[in-house]
Parts: structure tokens; C-alpha cells; sequence
């Protein structure tokens, strides 16, 4: 393989530009040439590619978002769409792609491979909702930014003696509800993945409260539905005074920690071994610090698990 390119797609994520960079270096010192792939799969379409140098992925490390850009493209959910992208990839020589993106992204990175064109993915979003990867890039800058305001509201809630409800992003997956739960001290964390008992959640608070606590803390994941609404619930059945914060963008953003800027510099540059191994269709992810890596089809219908006994852990840490 003498050229290959990359793109960055579906949401963005802390740690892709970490990612862009390492997929590049790593070409680079192969002798591969890279070309950038702008605003996602649209972009393909559109054939908004450009030459990538040394140079150009400088001082993008510790940045946010992605110097890419990304994008959300209907059209290349259709065949026609996708041969597009392929001839303007063929048309400049490229001939493997590193997608980094969500399973949205994998999908059509998958449907590429099957067109005949060799792609590899590179889990990148806060939501760590990838199988195949113990963590995906930006899940931990997420957490870092959720335990940040939760730790705020809590000076807050204490001060009030007041119940605080945090919604928090995760889509259909619970992990960064039980990690910022777990890591922010949280009375109550609501996930996805398990059923809660509101008459549970309400006598947890009564017990706290009749303790001497100042206040109380409910991580709702997005998953398990409009933090808003569980409050109204909650104040109905408690009468204790609720406040609610969705969280929402801010936890897409910031620089990324050290631990995403490392998993991205790993999992990019593993991406570009793949290719020059000639192995398109292939997921990129780390498990217990190993670099791993798995058909994309196959990930993208294994379920989506949670650590049991981290969420049972939470319970009995917040009695
Ligand atoms: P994410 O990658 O963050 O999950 P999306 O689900 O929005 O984000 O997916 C990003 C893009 O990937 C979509 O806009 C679309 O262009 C492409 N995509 C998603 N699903 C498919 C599919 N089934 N076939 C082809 N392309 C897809």
C-alpha cells in the first residue's frame, strides 16, 4: 500500500485529533503517503481530500473536535453514494481508509470494505458504546469533564441541602453515568442496562436524608430517559427539593487527558499496521493494555455490555 487516507465521522470525540496525528506520523514513517479526508463521509462524496504532511498534524494533540471535521451524510447511506467516495479515493490512488468514528461510522465503514475497498476503524466517541475495545478515544476527557461539574454541584447541593439530578450523554450505553457515578460519589446512578425500582431510588434518598445528609446525588444516563422528567417524579414522591442539570454539549469538548491521547496514538497507528498487513474490515480496540483487533461485522453485533460489578459496587458504596 503506498497511500491511504483518513476521515473522522458521526460525533466527534476528545482524542480524535490525537488519532488524525498518529495515523499520519505513523504513514509517514512507512513511507505511505495520507490524505485527509474533510467533513466525514459527505466529504468523500464530494471528493474535499488533501494531501497530509508532517507538518499538517502539528500542534493538534492536546486539541479537541477534529481539524477534519465531521459530519452526519444520508447520502452515503446509499450505494450510489458510497461508489462515489470509492472512485474519488481510486482517483487519487488511495487505497486503504482509517475511519475514526462511532458504530454509525463503522457501518459505512464496513460497507466500504465490502465494496471492495479496505477500511479500518478506530473507535472514537465519549460513549465507549464500541465492542471490541476495553475504552473508546474521549470516553475518559468525558468522565474527567462530568466528575468536574459534578464535584460543582455538589458544593452547591450541600450548601442548599438539596437533591441534585445530573443527566449525562452515553446514547444507548450507561458507562459514563457509572463511571462519573461511581468516581463523583453518587447516591443513585440510572442506567440502561439495569431496570431501577423508583420506590428503591426514593427510600435510598429518605435514608440519606434521615442520617443527617446534606444532600443527594442522581446520575441519570441519557438512555434511561429525560433527566428533567425523573426529577418531577422524584420531587412528587419525596416532597425533598430537586434540581436538575443536563449536562449536554460540554461533554463532547475539551482537550483530551493523557490517557485518550495515548489510546488514540496507539489505536491510530495500529490502524495504519492493519492496512500496510493488507487487512481492511478490521476494528481496532485495546483490552487488558493489549492492542486487539476484530472483524468490524462481528463487533457491530456483539451487545453492548456494562461492568456488572462495578454497578453492583456503586450500590453498596452509597448506602
Ligand atoms: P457515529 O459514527 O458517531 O455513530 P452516526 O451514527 O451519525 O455517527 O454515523 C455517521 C455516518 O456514518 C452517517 O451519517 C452515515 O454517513 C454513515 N453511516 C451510518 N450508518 C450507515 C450505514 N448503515 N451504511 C452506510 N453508512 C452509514
Amino acid at each position: 500500500m503506498k497511500k491511504i487516507g483518513v476521515l473522522t465521522s458521526g460525533g466527534d470525540s476528545p482524542g480524535m485529533n490525537a488519532a488524525i496525528r498518529a495515523v499520519v506520523r505513523k504513514a509517514i514513517f512507512h513511507n505511505i503517503e495520507v490524505y485527509g479526508v474533510y467533513q466525514g463521509y459527505q466529504g468523500l462524496i464530494n471528493g474535499q481530500i488533501k494531501k497530509l504532511e508532517l507538518g499538517s498534524v502539528g500542534d493538534i494533540i492536546h486539541r479537541g473536535g477534529t481539524m477534519l471535521y465531521t459530519s452526519r451524510s444520508e447520502e452515503f447511506k446509499t450505494a450510489e453514494g458510497r461508489q462515489k467516495g470509492i472512485e474519488q479515493l481510486k482517483s487519487l490512488g488511495i487505497e486503504g481508509l482509517v475511519v475514526i468514528g462511532g458504530d454509525g461510522s463503522y457501518r459505512g465503514a464496513k460497507k466500504l470494505t465490502e465494496h471492495g475497498f479496505p477500511c479500518v476503524g478506530v473507535p472514537g466517541t465519549i460513549d465507549n458504546d464500541i465492542p471490541g475495545t476495553d475504552f473508546t478515544i474521549g470516553f475518559d476527557t468525558a468522565l474527567n469533564t462530568v466528575i468536574d461539574a459534578i464535584d460543582k454541584i455538589r458544593d452547591t447541593a450541600t450548601s442548599h441541602e438539596r437533591t441534585y439530578v445530573i443527566e449525562v450523554m452515553g446514547r444507548h450505553a450507561g458507562d459514563i453515568a457509572l463511571w462519573s457515578g461511581l468516581a463523583g460519589g453518587a447516591e443513585t446512578i440510572l442506567i440502561p442496562e439495569a431496570d431501577y425500582d423508583m420506590n428503591d431510588v426514593v427510600s435510598r434518598l429518605k435514608r440519606g436524608h434521615d442520617r443527617g445528609k446534606k444532600h443527594s446525588i442522581i446520575i441519570v444516563a441519557e438512555g434511561v430517559g429525560s433527566g428533567v422528567d425523573f426529577a418531577k417524579e422524584l420531587t412528587e414522591a419525596t416532597q425533598l427539593e430537586t434540581r436538575v442539570s443536563v449536562l449536554g454539549y460540554i461533554q463532547r469538548g475539551g482537550s483530551p487527558t493523557a490517557f485518550d491521547r495515548v489510546l488514540a496514538s496507539r489505536l491510530g497507528a495500529r490502524a495504519v499496521e492493519l492496512l500496510i498487513e493488507g487487512k481492511g474490515g478490521r476494528s481496532v480496540g485495546i483490552e487488558n493494555n493489549k492492542l486487539v483487533d476484530y472483524d468490524i461485522l462481528e463487533i457491530l453485533e456483539r451487545p453492548h455490555k456494562i461492568e456488572e460489578n462495578m454497578y453492583q459496587l456503586s450500590k453498596e458504596l452509597s448506602i
